[in-house]
């Protein structure tokens, strides 16, 4: 799966576990330790597909990057995870347009499975929004 993914949690042990196993799988990752640095990322690096997103950090709360993300980087997928105090807060993102949520730690190969879903959906969407753009085009040729 060619997917770049980026992870924003505040537990950096996590964080780097994770990019590593997942880079083993043949994902490219980039990593932030909180949401200001996740969004900054996501400013300059317009290759990443998915974000991998932590509900409970300091400063700026999941649900608060969650909102900016899909403001600035629409089609840019994101899955939530949470522990279970914050379940709640996951569900209610997924009404602001976050992909899915995962449940705290979370299985390797149940992350793997949704990060190919939301790349999946992701691609399916810039076809549509290509071909789209490619009906237009021609409609307006034979004008
Ligand atoms: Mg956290």
């Amino acid at each position: 799966m060619p997917a770049r993914i980026l992870l924003i949690d505040d537990e950096q042990g996590f964080v780097d576990t994770m990019a590593k196993r997942l880079g083993k799988r043949g994902l490219t990752v980039s990593v932030a330790y909180g949401g200001e640095e996740g969004i900054a990322v996501l400013a300059k690096d317009h290759s990443i597909d998915v974000v991998v997103l932590d509900v409970k950090m300091p400063g700026l709360s999941g649900i608060d990057v969650l909102k900016s993300i899909k403001a600035d980087h629409p089609l840019v997928e994101v899955i939530m995870l949470t522990g279970h105090a914050t379940v709640e807060s996951a569900i209610e993102g997924m009404k602001f347009g976050a992909f899915d949520y995962m449940l705290k730690p979370c299985e390797m190969e149940e992350l793997l499975q949704k990060i190919a879903e939301a790349y999946d959906k992701k691609q399916t969407h810039e076809t549509k929004i290509l071909e789209a753009r490619a009906r237009h085009i021609e409609l307006r040729r034979g004008d």
